[in-house]
């Protein structure tokens, strides 16, 4: 029996997307990590895997408020550095 992946939306553009084409990014007790596994723990925010939705993201200050953390420049790095590398 084959289901559907659930269906999250990106917080830089909005847009609705099928879970495994975003990337999350979590905030696991205070440490933000990006999981592209899905798997980890903790409160997670989706985006587009490109650097328009990580900077728009930024710029509106919604990565923020889903993480409940600043997104200082070396989280900012490390999210870019997973995007680059898809
Ligand atoms: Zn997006």
């Amino acid at each position: 029996m084959q289901s559907r992946s659930p269906i999250r939306q990106c917080v830089g553009c909005g847009a609705r997307r099928d879970k495994i084409e975003l990337l999350r990014v979590v905030n696991n007790k205070g440490e933000i990590l990006v999981d592209p596994g899905g798997r980890t723990p903790g409160r997670g925010a989706y985006l587009c895997p490109n650097m328009d939705c990580l900077d728009k993201a930024v710029e509106k200050g919604a990565l923020k408020k889903a993480l409940r953390k600043d997104i200082s420049d070396e989280i900012y790095e490390k999210i870019s550095e997973e995007i680059k590398h898809d």
